[in-house]
């Protein structure tokens, strides 16, 4: 499973400082920040700071503290979002992209936290199904 990463990725600039994020949340091994086109009223980025081209990487590659800094991000940025419903939030959908059949615009892992309003079906059928 060999992945090039490719350093010059729009996500690997922002963690160079090259350009800037609306930052909701920086931990020793993630970034979070909010998505530049929502497509929810909730719509933020989770983002690994090592060179993680996607989910299956990151699980092969990452150290056990990579895993469980940038876990813990996602639920810390959940809870500080007010979203959980173990909290009495309403909710939210977690999806990591990869690759072309997971439509993956850049390549390097994110999670996308969306939430802000009942997001409908998991998936929407396409015109040739
Ligand atoms: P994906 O299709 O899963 O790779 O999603 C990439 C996401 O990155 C899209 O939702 C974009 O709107 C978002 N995005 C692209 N450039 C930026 C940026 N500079 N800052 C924040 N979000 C971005």
């Amino acid at each position: 499973m060999p992945y090039d990463y490719d350093r010059t990725n729009i996500f690997a600039r922002i963690l160079r400082g090259e350009i800037p994020c609306r930052k909701v949340l920086e931990t020793a091994h993630a970034l979070a920040f909010h998505d530049i086109a929502p497509q929810a009223p909730v719509h933020v980025l989770v983002i690994p700071k090592g060179a993680y081209v996607n989910a299956d990487h990151f699980a092969a590659e990452a150290s056990d503290a990579e895993i469980a800094d940038y876990t813990r991000a996602i639920g810390k940025v959940c809870a500080d979002l007010g979203i959980c419903p173990g909290d009495g939030g309403a909710g939210y959908r977690l999806i990591a992209n990869s690759g072309d059949a997971g439509v993956q615009e850049v390549p390097h892992l994110h999670v996308h936290i969306l939430g802000g309003k009942v997001l409908g079906r998991m998936l929407q059928r396409t015109p040739a199904e």
